[in-house]
């Protein structure tokens, strides 16, 4: 059992930051943190939080940077939405080690960096009931 102690995002893939900010800061009423590009995935992301402190609620939105971005795959295939869902875990390459020994079909074996100051791993959504799954580690 990994024990996840809470959801740390939902990333949502989008074609542009741009054209969806009105929804999430005007409608919403979310506030944007920052937008930060992670070269390794192809994408641009930009964090919004929704509530305060316990209750906050982090969205992570997704546009990609090139044609050859998992997103933009993704978007092509299923369109733009929901992506994945992230939880917090402590030592996360242990976590990894024990799904894998569970037999947890990963994305990642290995930690990668995420947006935000993370370390990041995904699991393949054939062992998550069709969720992408993001497990998630603050770096500190
Ligand atoms: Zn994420």
């Amino acid at each position: 059992m990994i024990n996840a102690r809470a959801i740390n995002h939902l990333g949502i893939a989008v074609r542009s930051l741009a054209d969806q900010h009105a929804f999430y800061a005007d409608v919403l009423g979310a506030r944007l943190e920052g937008i930060e590009e992670v070269p390794e995935q192809q994408v641009k992301v930009a964090f919004y939080t929704l509530g305060e402190g316990d209750h906050a609620v982090r969205l992570e939105l997704l546009e990609p940077t090139a044609p050859t971005s998992p997103i933009a795959g993704f978007i092509e295939k299923r369109g733009e939405g929901l992506h994945h869902v992230a939880y917090t875990v402590a030592d996360l390459p242990a976590r990894l080690a024990e799904l894998k020994a569970a037999g947890v079909r990963l994305i990642d074996e290995q930690p990668r960096n995420g947006a935000h100051h993370t370390r990041i791993a995904f699991l393949h959504p054939k062992s998550t009931g069709g969720v992408l799954t993001e497990i998630c580690e603050d770096k500190g």
